[in-house]
């Protein structure tokens, strides 16, 4: 079944610019990771820099690492929802989106998602390019 684009989970949630931007790229599946620099005919040996075992794709380095599922995790936890992820990023937030409905705290619980991209998008490109990174620990504080 093709879900409907979630057009309201990335522009009309209350999120800087450039984060709504960010979480549009990553909806459309475009954001600079390493596939994508791949198919632009980039050489890498492509590779995850959370858990160094997959090849780094939007799908997997924003719902499927076993770190960023940590995230979700965290707000499964504090709102007592079972939820499979879904297979595309654009899926999770209309799937999001449907879960959100029925809280009594939409407007938060829309920016869930994005939080935890941006978080992971950060974290990513501090690994990449600074050779720095944060315990797990730390990166559910910053999402939260
Ligand atoms: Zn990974």
């Amino acid at each position: 079944m093709l879900l409907p684009w979630p057009w309201k989970m990335i522009w009309k949630v209350k999120v800087p610019h450039k984060v709504a931007c960010f979480t549009w790229l990553v909806a459309r599946q475009a954001v600079l990771t390493q596939d994508n620099l791949m198919k632009r005919g980039r050489q890498l040996c492509s590779r995850c820099f959370f858990c160094e075992r997959e090849i780094e794709t939007t799908k997997h380095l924003f719902i499927h690492c076993r770190v960023t599922e940590k995230l979700w995790q965290v707000f499964f936890n504090l709102r007592g929802i079972n939820w499979s992820m879904p297979r595309h990023t654009s899926e999770a937030l209309t799937c999001w989106n449907r879960e959100g409905n029925m809280s009594g705290h939409k407007e938060r619980w829309k920016i869930v998602p994005v939080c935890i991209w941006w978080t992971i998008w950060r974290e990513r490109n501090q690994r990449c390019f600074e050779n720095k990174s944060i315990p797990i620990q730390s990166l559910k504080l910053n999402c939260l």
